[in-house]
């Protein structure tokens, strides 16, 4: 790109690595600037405006320009800008964050610990799931079953349970001890003729032989986001949570949700796990805790998890993990305004409406020559691009036509964001009927005008 010398640009260039990016190609492209937002729009530093269809990273539930949040976060910082939660210390946010989260559980909680991210609440769920089975005298129970497609963050152990190649090539993971059974996605992964509920009984048999062969005795835990985000916005068929959790229960192997994009509101209800009948042992949590306007992350444990826990810890003398930053009161007293204003403002029931609404003028797309399938739930969705519909096939390298219509949405003023080759669109929950219409038609000429270039 040609940058001026010391405009933002240059200086992103030449000092700033970009997760998530090609490291080459950004010294080419450089950034794109996003100076401010209000509502569901950004803006960036030439003044073009979007619709901000992904919620910056699935997670700005209440909008870009929340001034309960920053008067929150003022009242705080103002108060006790900072305290840690470590050797029995505490602070007012975290307690009432704290009782706010297990009352808000849709399954019996016993406890909320706090982490900074998503990556550090599942790394935390991993280690408390071991510590939990050495406490049990059951040293052997220590492998981790994940899916494929599915993602679950990033730091070593966390990317490790991601089943998405790009987190673990080059990086030697996963781990060892993680395993990955399939992935539910029944468009891509059905035999032919097989029906959804089928499709789920399969895929809970390819699981229960996975159990098996490894020695029941040695898995832990299962983690699963019950509707996969980075993956492909992946909704689970008929039967699959149902039959996935028969199995479990059979072995008496815990269940993680990875609520990290579906809690607090994204399906069209409070929790992901409402929505598909989980019972899970552990909740993660994080993105929508507080629109994403602070750092904070959390994990629910039922008594099953703190039990144990609590007894290995008072054998050791201590439970030996925490993060500095881990329930920040500014973070937690951010999150509980955020929490606040999804509830007084219904932004669950606005999900299933208005999401309503979004999966049906999204569904309208799905004759157009290159959609494949448009899927998705509540205020969450995917169109899955091809170039041929009849075998599924992509247009050129897998990807491709993603990157390319992608493009065009944001020329148009959307921003979405491609996995490979299906399109997400998770865009706050505040949104209205009128503005999803005018960016499904955004979504239709950005597909009309690739229909051109591709053909
Ligand atoms: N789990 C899920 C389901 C996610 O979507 C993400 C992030 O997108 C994570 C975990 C990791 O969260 P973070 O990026 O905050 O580490």
């Amino acid at each position: 790109m040609d940058a001026q010398p010391n405009s933002l640009e240059a200086r992103d260039i030449h000092y700033h690595l970009h997760p998530y990016t090609d490291a080459r190609k950004h010294q080419e492209t450089g950034p794109v600037i996003i100076e401010k937002g209000d509502g569901i729009y950004v803006e960036d530093n030439a003044g073009n405006r979007y619709i901000e269809a992904m919620a910056g990273l699935w997670s700005v539930a209440v909008g870009f320009s929340e001034q309960r949040l920053v008067d929150a976060a003022a009242r705080q910082f103002a108060k006790l800008p900072y305290y840690h939660s470590f050797s029995s210390k505490s602070h007012s946010p975290l307690v009432d964050l704290a009782e706010k989260l297990v009352k808000m559980a849709p399954v019996p909680m016993s406890k909320a610990f706090f982490t900074n991210s998503g990556s550090e609440a599942n790394d935390s769920a991993m280690k408390m799931i071991w510590y939990r089975s050495n406490a049990l005298g059951q040293p052997q129970r220590k492998k981790i079953i994940s899916r494929q497609r599915g993602y679950h963050g990033v730091t070593i152990a966390s990317a490790s349970l991601t089943g998405l190649p790009n987190n673990q090539t080059s990086f030697d993971l996963p781990i060892a001890n993680v395993l990955h059974t399939s992935s539910p996605h029944y468009w891509r992964e059905a035999l032919p003729g097989e029906g959804e509920e089928q499709f789920s009984t399969r895929l809970a048999d390819d699981l229960e032989q996975l159990i098996l062969a490894e020695g029941p005795e040695t898995i832990a835990a299962f983690f699963g986001e019950p509707v996969m985000g980075a993956g492909g916005v992946i909704v689970p068929p008929a039967g699959y949570w149902e039959k996935i959790q028969a199995v479990l229960a059979k072995y008496d192997i815990l269940l993680v949700a990875d609520e990290v994009i579906c809690g607090f509101g994204r399906t069209g209800n409070m929790f992901g796990s409402q929505t598909f009948n989980m019972r899970p042992d552990i909740m993660v949590m994080s993105k929508q805790i507080s629109s994403s306007y602070q750092p904070i992350s959390a994990l629910m444990i039922n008594e099953r998890v703190f039990e144990p826990l609590a007894d290995e810890s008072n054998r050791i003398g201590t439970f030996g993990h925490g993060f500095t930053c881990g329930g920040h009161p500014v973070a937690a007293a951010v999150a509980l305004e955020n929490l606040n204003i999804i509830e007084e403002r219904d932004l669950v029931g606005n999900a299933r409406r208005v999401g309503g609404h979004m999966q049906e003028r999204l569904g309208e797309l799905a004759s157009h020559d290159l959609v494949g399938e448009v899927r998705g739930v509540g205020m969450i969705a995917a169109i899955e691009l091809v170039g041929d519909k009849a075998t599924k096939a992509p247009w050129g390298k897998a990807g491709a036509l993603g990157a390319l219509v992608n493009d065009l949405l944001r020329q148009n003023g959307v921003i979405s964001r491609n996995m490979g080759d299906a399109l997400a669109f998770c865009p706050p929950l505040i949104i209205t009927e009128a503005q999803v219409d005018t960016l499904v038609d955004v979504v239709k000429r950005a597909l009309d005008a690739a229909a051109v270039q591709v053909k």
